[in-house]
């Protein structure tokens, strides 16, 4: 053999498997890939400072882009994966970039004589473009690439030439094309290919989050989830062993003041960063609803809350511009309003509505929050009470959340202010009775916002009402302890409907006269508007269309 063929038959034998999200050994097609078709395999991660420096002038610690809780949350997740590696005789490979990731990537697949590359494939736009980089490096390279659809249960780009080359723009529709997900990889195995030579790289350990110079953290709260696969699997063992709470399950029922124990799985985080499957999550739910004489369905129930997930992936994969108002066709163009103070104080959990501001604190320090209590504090911002663009609620959610998730994030916000998906914008929720339907004590709100914790019970959700002697005795003068309302919500929320009903009244076809209008195109708005965009091809019944949460 020469020396040239050497060389490639060396490389063809060493493989790359590229961890970004999917941080995981079960159901990890690439992973698995890469075990059958190398005799060397390098497990790597790159730390990506677009994500992971510093930036001191962010409202509370951590990056531009992530709070320190969700930095926390990959680092465990690393941490752990390194763990299960090492157990099959491997171990992870973390490199640091410079700056930009494909550069890291590319240098070690050169440096390490790669002849395969194995990755997860990424719908997000930044991760299109990062992976762009990197392919267009390996096909140049001659180095073979495999990247298989494992991070949601549907391959996107399937469903949407399936609907004719456009996303379905509805759940129904997109069950109706989406059928049954495929099976999981059953196979667990015992041991991976060694890693090959790295030379003379600097192979780091995981970081501690103190190493990162976030500054000080000493202050935050640690979020009652820690991250990891291992951590998934039994989050999810537990979720699923109540059998008769998985088939009973209906989403609009949960309660979102529940904090000590959620009322939903919170295995969110773990989705995001695909230290669980979806597709195993899947799977393990329909075996109990194997056992169980009857289950719930979708939209409300457990897979249909999945199917969610997936039905987001797949709008914003085939939607251009998913991630803004102006330049996206299925979002209305609402003339939203400029208030840095009114949004500074929705941020910072200081608008003098206790319900929204625990939320908003509870989003800062936990990075988790109950679906309902997201819908409360995205109304409030937007359509309900400040009337401001869901964009900046949108930065606020993505950077703090430990689940952020971008389409998943963008979609949410796009329905929950009336801009795409749901359009009934009459419908607002109210900041004071919505939490204390369920939680009339108002626990939730004293946990989170010491400040009230004394006050008593029928003034906990409108603590400006509360007579000052009272106010005195629960040592919580309002104004001082705790801010008055930045808003009246019932003049605020009016105010908002007005503006929403000229906004959409300028978004008809032919829009701009909202009194005279044009019959025809109004009577096809009223359809577009009530039952999402291409409602006109289903047959859905409306109620049935708009039962989602
Ligand atoms: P469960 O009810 O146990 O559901 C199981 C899984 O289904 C979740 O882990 C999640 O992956 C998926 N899921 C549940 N609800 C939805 C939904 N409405 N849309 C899509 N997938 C869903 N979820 C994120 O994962 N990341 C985000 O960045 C995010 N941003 C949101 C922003 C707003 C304004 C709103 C209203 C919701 C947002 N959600 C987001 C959706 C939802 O609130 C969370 O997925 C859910 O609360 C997570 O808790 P869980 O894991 O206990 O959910």
């Amino acid at each position: 053999m020469d020396a040239a063929t050497a060389a490639t038959a060396t490389a063809a034998a060493a493989a790359m498997v590229w961890f970004r999200k999917g941080l995981r050994v079960h159901d990890n097609p690439a992973l698995d890939a890469a075990r059958r078709g190398a005799a060397r395999v390098y497990p790597v991660f790159v730390l990506d400072p677009r994500y992971l420096r510093p930036d001191p002038d962010a409202p509370s610690p951590g990056s531009a882009r992530a709070g320190v809780a969700r930095v926390r949350f990959l680092l465990e997740s690393l941490d752990d994966l390194d763990s299960r590696l090492r157990r099959l005789g491997s171990r992870l490979l973390l490199l640091r970039a410079r700056d930009d990731v494909s550069d890291a990537v590319c240098g070690a697949l050169k440096d390490w004589n790669i002849g395969k590359l194995y990755f997860e494939s990424d719908t997000e736009p930044y991760a299109l473009a990062r992976d762009k980089r990197v392919t267009d490096f390996a096909a140049a390279s001659g180095i073979e690439v495999f990247s298989p659809v494992s991070h949601t249960l549907f391959d996107p780009a399937v469903i949407i030439e399936k609907n004719g080359g456009r996303p379905p723009l509805t759940y129904q529709s997109f069950l109706n094309i989406a059928g049954e997900p495929p099976a999981p990889i059953a196979e667990e195995y015992s041991v991976l290919p060694p890693i090959g030579d790295t030379g003379e790289y600097e192979l780091f350990s995981v970081p501690k989050l103190e190493e990162l110079g976030y500054g000080d953290i000493s202050q935050e709260h640690v979020p009652p989830f820690r991250g990891g696969e291992t951590e998934a699997l039994k989050r999810m063992r537990e979720s699923l062993q109540d059998k008769e709470w998985v088939a009973k399950f209906e989403k609009p029922k949960g309660d979102p003041s529940a904090f000590l124990k959620p009322a939903t799985t919170v295995l969110s985080p773990y989705l995001k960063f695909g230290c669980l499957s979806s597709r195993y999550f899947y799977h393990c739910i329909q075996d109990v609803y194997r056992s169980t004489k009857m289950h719930t369905k979708p939209p409300v129930s457990l897979t249909g809350q999945l199917l969610w997930r997936d039905f987001f992936y797949t709008v914003s994969f085939g939607t251009p511009n998913f991630d803004h108002m102006k330049g996206n066709k299925i979002c209305k163009q609402i003339p939203w309003r400029e208030s840095e103070e009114l949004f500074v104080a929705w941020r910072d959990g200081r608008t003098g509505y206790p319900w929204i501001d625990a939320i908003m604190i509870q989003l800062r320090k936990w990075g988790w929050m109950h679906h309902l209590a997201r819908h409360s504090v995205a109304c409030f911002l937007t359509r309900g009470d400040l009337f401001i663009h869901w964009e900046k609620g949108r930065d606020v959610f993505e950077r703090l959340l430990i689940d952020s998730d971008w389409a998943i994030n963008n979609g949410n916000w796009l329905w929950l202010s009336c801009s795409s998906f749901f359009y009934q914008y009459h419908r607002i929720y109210s900041p004071i009775s919505f939490g204390k339907k369920y939680d009339p004590n108002g626990d939730y709100i004293r946990h989170f916002i010491p400040a009230l914790k004394h006050m008593p019970k029928q003034y906990i959700y409108e603590p400006w009402t509360a007579p000052l002697s009272v106010q005195e005795k629960a040592r919580c003068i309002i104004g001082k302890d705790y801010p008055k309302p930045v808003v009246d919500h019932a003049a605020a929320s009016k105010e908002c409907r007005n503006r929403m009903g000229e906004a959409y009244a300028l978004n008809r076809p032919g829009g701009g006269d909202p009194v005279k209008g044009n019959k025809a195109s109004n009577s096809r708005q009223r359809k577009i508007s009530e039952y999402g965009p291409d409602s006109s091809k289903s047959k859905q019944p409306k109620y049935k269309q708009l039962r989602r949460l």
